[in-house]
């Protein structure tokens, strides 16, 4: 009996192909003509009203219509990464062929499980080989990839729990009131994920330490030291390390080597947060405190930053695989592996992190890395570094602009000091400056504050951006500056 019978497969695959074209066309040609956009632009309130003021759409409208409310209402306002001069936070600009990528991965849709046999399962696998041969780990070491660089922490520092509790931890939990209890260290700098994950994985924050850090941003050694013997003094147990590998305030590289050694004599386990800094291992000449990186027990860092995947991919490597497996494998009944068939893979991902179900992340850093090459993503790295230091440069010849830290790969950090200002007041023109510069589409920089000063902080994450964009910068900061002085 033929009846028809709904499903979301379109009535006419010809008007289909149409529209999905023209929404092809229409992104490749946001993306080739980004530059002359404005680098971010206010949402006005009817958009947002559009946007948020809706109805549950019980039926359904023509795709052509939803087309184009996506592209009146939605594509307009995007965060403004993909710009040339977006240098907010550390935000990566994505690549075209990433986009393809996903597109042609979406329409696969492939599980992503790991123990499906599924072509997604075999890419998967080569890609974490590839990553762990570019950050110099062993191909017997293992690795995930993960939604981003918080996620990799969490996994990261899970297995490092495990490996340090002594006891089945997955049994048992975190035990003791006090006496024996597991304790974290890293420097102030560190991201708020480590805190994020210590707290989730009942390590408590109360027995996480943050060290001070030097004039360069990077951990006291020798007050991690005296904070590792005062605890051991106090009964309890020093386990966990955090390493930074690029700080989100400053570029700041933790000296690697030391605190891998400072973990060997001390037995803990050493975990690096590389979200970006890990890549300048990729370039030649990479920072002298990056050495001994490799040394680390675990290592995450993101594939959405400064290797430019669309959003979200991340990944961790941990240099043991049993104990990675052990802290992650459970064994239901409907997940087994027959040996053969669908449910026949090479492995199985959910022993090794959180998640199950998962999109094929792995294809757009399979085709990213395939068209383009890793020689081309060390130099767009090397670039990076390049202009943050030509922009330091050109703060250093304006005696308007001071820097306020020194500048570790990407990350520069100054504010605009006319002179005969009090700390206050600069704050506050500073902050008007960075504003300004995004209301009026110009840069975008984020802030941060050094020492309790506001920091117009430029985080040099973009392969789209050239050396006259930073001279734009230094140009409209002035102005800027110098108009809201005399309006005050
Ligand atoms: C971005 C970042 C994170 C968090 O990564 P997400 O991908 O945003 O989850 C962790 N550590 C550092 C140093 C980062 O820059």
């Amino acid at each position: 009996m033929q009846r028809p019978v709904p499903s979301l497969d379109p009535a006419d695959w010809e008007v289909f192909r149409k529209q999905a074209h023209g929404a092809l066309d229409g992104m490749i040609d946001h993306i080739r003509c980004i530059r002359q956009q404005p680098v971010w632009r206010p949402l006005p309130d009817l958009v947002k009203a559009r946007l948020r003021s809706q109805t549950l759409p019980e039926e359904g409208e023509e795709l052509a219509a939803v087309l184009d409310q996506f592209r009146t209402n939605i594509l307009p306002y995007p965060s403004g990464n993909i710009h040339p001069r977006f240098w907010s936070w550390i935000s990566g600009s994505g690549n075209p062929v990433g986009m393809i990528a996903d597109m042609l991965a979406s329409g696969m849709n492939s599980v992503g499980l790991g123990f499906d046999d599924s072509s997604a399962s075999y890419v998967e696998l080569q890609v974490m080989d590839w990553l762990k041969e570019l950050f110099g780990f062993p191909s017997e070491a293992s690795g995930l990839l993960v939604s981003g660089c918080s996620m990799a922490n969490l996994v990261g520092l899970a297995v490092a729990r495990g490996g340090m509790s002594g006891h089945d931890v997955r049994k048992a939990g975190v035990k003791g009131d006090h006496e024996g209890r597991l304790v974290t260290y890293a420097s102030i700098e560190t991201h708020s994920s480590i805190q994020r994950a210590v707290e989730l994985l009942g390590l408590g924050s109360h027995y996480y330490r943050k060290l001070p850090v030097d004039d360069e941003y990077e951990i006291d050694l020798e007050a991690l030291e005296r904070q590792i013997t005062s605890d051991k003094a106090q009964g309890l147990r020093p386990a966990l390390l955090v390493g930074n590998a690029g700080t989100v305030n400053t570029g700041a590289i933790d000296p690697m080597n030391a605190l891998a050694d400072c973990a060997q004599r001390h037995d803990l386990w050493l975990h690096v947060d590389g979200a970006f800094g890990a890549m300048a291992r990729l370039i030649d000449g990479s920072p002298r405190n990056l050495s001994g990186m490799t040394r680390a027990d675990s290592l995450a860092f993101d594939l959405h930053k400064w290797l430019h995947q669309p959003y979200n991919v991340g990944a961790v490597i941990v240099r043991s695989a049993d104990l990675h497996r052990q802290t992650f494998s459970i064994a239901p009944d409907y997940l087994e592996n027959l040996g053969d068939g669908v449910a026949g893979g090479p492995t199985n991902f959910n022993s090794f992190g959180v998640e199950l179900s998962r999109s094929f992340i792995a294809l757009r850093i399979w085709m990213s890395f395939k068209t383009y090459g890793v020689k081309r993503f060390r130099e767009l790295v090397g670039q990076n570094i390049e202009q943050a230091q030509y922009l330091h440069k050109l703060i250093d010849e304006e005696t308007a602009l001071e820097a306020l830290a020194p500048t570790n790969l990407n990350v520069v950090n100054f504010r605009f000091d006319p002179g005969g200002l009090n700390d206050e007041s600069l704050d506050s023109i500073n902050r008007e400056i960075i504003v300004s510069l995004q209301r009026e589409g110009i840069a975008a920089p984020s802030s941060t504050r050094l020492g309790g000063r506001l920091s117009i902080r430029v985080g040099i994450t973009n392969h789209r951006t050239r050396y006259e964009d930073l001279e734009l910068l230094i140009t409209e900061v002035l102005r800027i500056g110098r108009q809201v002085v005399q309006q005050r």
